[in-house]
């Protein structure tokens, strides 16, 4: 994270934007469980899209349903993202939905829906290693949505999620191909994996379909392979860096030390020394 603030996560963005690379940033924070908390999410993110807009940046903004309010009012909830989706058209940028838990994903599909007959510049992230995401992959291409693929990141039940890596790794690959079949420049597909060697499978796939690069994405994380983001971007690759920022970062942070054993050690090691 740059900071806990807006400010630094948009001078960030200005950053990347200066070196090729295009940006999303979204407020650590879910779950909220009062009206009020889910309101003042929403008139927060409507100032990001201002902010954005003043400073001309290429970022787009990323929430997570149960930050709106979700479990507290799914048509509040509905009404923010269709407020906020409306807002990101005329700021001329791009609204992407999280994904959250497996018991959220029927909610989080329903609400896109509804977001997604009314703006076209809205996406909703799948992942991976969800049994279910073939079937709800065609769903949203149906209703001419964008995806951001993602490999998942909460612990999951293995009748609901592949318990091994290689099989969310392959579902992986086997969902990006669809994706790209789908692909057009006004219909962005996204991946969302610091994973170099599927990037460069996806990259194959794409060139093979002689895709224009603006039909497709790859976005990483901030401070995750830093160079390889400046690489692809050099070699024409559409790359976009996800910047988080905000006080509520624990439940974010446990996540990415997850993702990858050795950021426990990394973590450790500093504490002890
Ligand atoms: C832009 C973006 C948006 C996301 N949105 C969601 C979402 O809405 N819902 C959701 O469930 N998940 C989301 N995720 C997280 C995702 O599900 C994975 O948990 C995460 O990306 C790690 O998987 P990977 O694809 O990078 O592949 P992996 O195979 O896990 O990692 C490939 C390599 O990348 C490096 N790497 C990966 N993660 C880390 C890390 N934390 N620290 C340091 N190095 C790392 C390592 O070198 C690793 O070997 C998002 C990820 C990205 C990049």
């Amino acid at each position: 994270m740059p900071g806990e603030d807006v400010g630094s996560a948009l001078d960030a963005a200005g950053s990347f934007a200066s070196v090729g690379l295009g940006s999303v940033v979204t407020a650590l924070g879910e779950r909220v469980s009062t009206r009020e908390e889910a309101e003042a999410v929403c008139a927060h993110y409507s100032e990001v899209l201002d902010a954005i807009r003043a400073r001309g940046l290429p970022t787009h903004v990323s929430v997570k349903l149960t930050h709106l309010g979700l479990d507290v009012d799914r048509a509040l909830c509905t009404k923010s993202v269709l407020a906020l989706a409306a807002h990101a058209a005329t700021t001329g940028t791009m609204l992407w939905i999280d994904i959250e838990e497996s018991h959220y994903v029927d909610a989080t599909l329903a609400v896109y829906g509804q977001v997604r007959a009314v703006h076209p510049r809205v996406g909703v992230c799948l992942q991976a290693y969800l049994r279910r995401t073939p079937a709800d992959l065609e769903s949203v291409l149906g209703m001419g949505g964008s995806v951001r693929l993602v490999k998942g990141a909460y612990r999951e039940p293995p009748e609901v999620a592949f318990p091994k890596k290689s099989e969310t790794d392959a579902a992986y690959f086997t969902l990006a191909q669809r994706m790209l079949d789908a692909a057009t420049p006004d219909r962005l597909q996204v991946f969302g994996t610091h994973d170099l060697a599927l990037v460069e499978r996806v990259k194959a796939y794409a060139t093979s379909k002689r895709l224009p690069n603006k039909s497709w994405e790859v976005h990483m994380l901030y401070g995750i392979r830093s160079a390889e983001q400046r690489a692809l971007a050099a070699n024409g690759v559409g790359v976009r860096v996800l910047i988080s920022y905000g006080t509520h970062w624990f439940p974010w942070y446990v996540r990415r030390l997850a993702e990858r054993p050795a950021n426990v050690w990394f973590v450790v090691k500093s504490l002890v020394s």
